[in-house]
């Protein structure tokens, strides 16, 4: 065996500062030796504050307290996303984490419930869900602590702020071995083979390494600058392409939810978190200028601002090769889809995930990365077609962003999946897939699509007594959830945020 001895990280946002954690958890310093380089100087996107459930295990993995995490990065609960005037002005619906199944096999009760809509029965999808009846009413409680009620099917993440985030991960990876050194990369160096060599600092230093985690960010300092892995562009399918943040002052106490508000040329974000809100309007450039997009956000803030309006130009797409050689690109660097289900922390987290499943020697045999490469595009490529699902279905006619969005053309693998689930309810189901079915069905049922019909099988099913268990399946949920604490009191009597650490 020839094992790497030592991965050079380069970029200290939640990318870089993630694969140090990751990586130091799972080696000792003998093993192998980790230094991160960033430059203050260059600074990090600072936005990404909304995570879904996969990320409370990420900080599973790594022996994260929970309670410590949330109360140093000022973190709020999330149980799901409110999408307002996305299929038309004036209705709004609930993606919930967690399942909708009523003590059912979910795919039995979604059928049964389609049978309900068809019998004329008034029962709403959301309200059988613990997560939406938790958010509608500003409830929190963890589900993990109310085993055997109906709660104890709801999930749950975090609403975090991504500067103290970084902080966070940088100290738990300093105090493991990981060592950082501040500095702006200025050149790459290469081998003859391609492969990379070592990073040169403004002030002259060398930084080598076996192997590179390229984390710069939108740049792709090594991945794309040096290595030219290419990109495949996507923003012919989701033409959003900048985004307009700003910090304001809670104006109230933070709900359990993200907002997601759809506005003339794309859609606006809320993000509560415990002692401010991140908002932000993400907009494509062709439909509207810098100066509108920054008139209509800030119009709609709530709070009193507390930074500038920042203008963030993206591009929707994925790099062809994620890893290349002896370099691996992880998060912003990998690629970026619009942040409308909080998904790019989840796709950094999953390229660590496939990256320690392919952990490479020395010589980083070519057919690791090949498979990597494949893993990672399966995922970009589902929450792709996820995001697009939130724009094709639109009936708006308003503005000519909608009306684009209405007559778009959707990705093969989207109408596929549209397709059957129009006939009879049904999804493809993989182990490895970010959304599972209750996600599509909540979004298709809040943009106006439910299949033509259900499964015959359902009428073998006594639906007197089906109906029956449904009405009271709703109303044991309603009436459980009204007595929880709110998410505010929940927050401030269990964790409570402490005085940011020191930078
Ligand atoms: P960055 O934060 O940009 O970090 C890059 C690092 O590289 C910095 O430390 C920088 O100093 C360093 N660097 C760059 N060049 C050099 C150099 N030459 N020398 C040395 N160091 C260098 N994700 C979510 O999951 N949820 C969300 O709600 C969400 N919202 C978003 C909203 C917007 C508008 C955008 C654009 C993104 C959003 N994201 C969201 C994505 C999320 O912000 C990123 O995935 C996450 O912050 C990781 O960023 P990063 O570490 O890859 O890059």
């Amino acid at each position: 065996m020839n094992p790497l001895k030592k991965i050079t990280i380069v970029g200290g946002g939640t990318a870089g500062w993630i694969a140090a954690a990751v990586l130091c958890n799972q080696f000792s310093r003998d093993e192998l030796s980790i230094e991160l380089v960033e430059s203050e100087e260059i600074g990090t996107i600072g936005v990404g504050e909304s995570t879904i459930p996969p990320f409370l295990e990420l900080l599973h993995s790594l022996n994260i307290d929970e309670k410590d995490f949330i109360q140093k990065t000022q973190a709020s609960f999330k149980l799901g996303i409110q999408f307002s005037d996305w299929k038309l002005r004036g209705e709004s619906y609930f993606h919930p984490f967690g399942s909708i199944s009523a003590n059912m096999d979910e795919y039995v009760f979604y059928q049964n419930w389609l049978k309900s809509c068809a019998e004329g029965d008034d029962f709403g999808l959301q309200e059988f869900s613990a997560c939406s009846v938790m958010a509608k009413h500003n409830k929190f409680f963890l589900p993990q602590g109310a085993s055997k009620t109906p709660v104890s099917e709801a999930r749950y993440a975090l609403h975090l702020d991504a500067s103290l985030v970084a902080r966070y991960l940088r100290n738990y990876a300093e105090q493991r071995g990981v060592l950082r050194t501040e500095g702006r990369v200025v050149e790459v160096q290469q081998e003859n083979s391609g492969d990379i060599r070592a990073v040169t600092l403004q002030d002259g230093r060398n930084v080598g390494g076996d192997f590179f985690i390229d984390c710069s960010g939108f740049r792709g300092l090594l991945i794309e600058q040096t290595l030219q892995a290419g990109y495949e562009d996507w923003s012919h399918y989701l033409p959003c392409d900048r985004a307009i943040a700003v910090q304001t002052e809670n104006s109230a106490p933070p709900p359990p939810y993200t907002r997601a508000t759809a506005q003339p040329a794309g859609w606006s974000w809320k993000i509560p978190l415990q002692h401010r809100t991140g908002n932000g309007y993400v907009y494509a450039s062709e439909y509207c200028s810098d100066d509108e997009a920054v008139a209509t956000l800030m119009q709609q803030l709530e709070g009193k601002p507390i930074t500038q309006p920042r203008v963030i130009p993206f591009q929707t797409g994925m790099r062809r090769e994620i890893w290349k050689g002896n370099c691996l690109a992880l998060g912003l660097a990998s690629g970026f889809i619009e942040p409308l289900e909080s998904t790019a922390i989840h796709l950094i987290a999953r390229g660590m995930v496939h990256f320690m499943r392919h952990f490479p020697e020395r010589n980083c045999n070519p057919v690791l990365a090949r498979e990597f490469n494949r893993r990672m595009a399966m995922d970009y490529r589902e929450i792709r077609d996820f995001i697009v699902l939130h724009y094709c279905l639109t009936q708006r006619e308003d503005t000519s962003f909608w009306r684009w969005c209405r007559n778009m053309t959707v990705p093969d693998s989207l109408n596929e999946t549209l397709e059957y689930f129009r006939a009879q309810g049904g999804l493809p189901e993989s182990m490895d897939a970010l959304f599972a079915p209750v996600s599509w069905r909540s979004v298709c049922e809040g943009m106006g699509l439910r299949p033509d019909s259900y499964s015959p099988l359902i009428n073998n099913f006594n639906y007197t007594t089906t109906r029956a268990h449904l009405f009271n399946y709703r109303k044991a949920l309603e009436d459980f959830i009204q007595q929880l604490p709110d998410h505010d009191s929940f927050i401030q009597k269990h964790c409570p945020s402490e005085k940011p650490m020191a930078a």
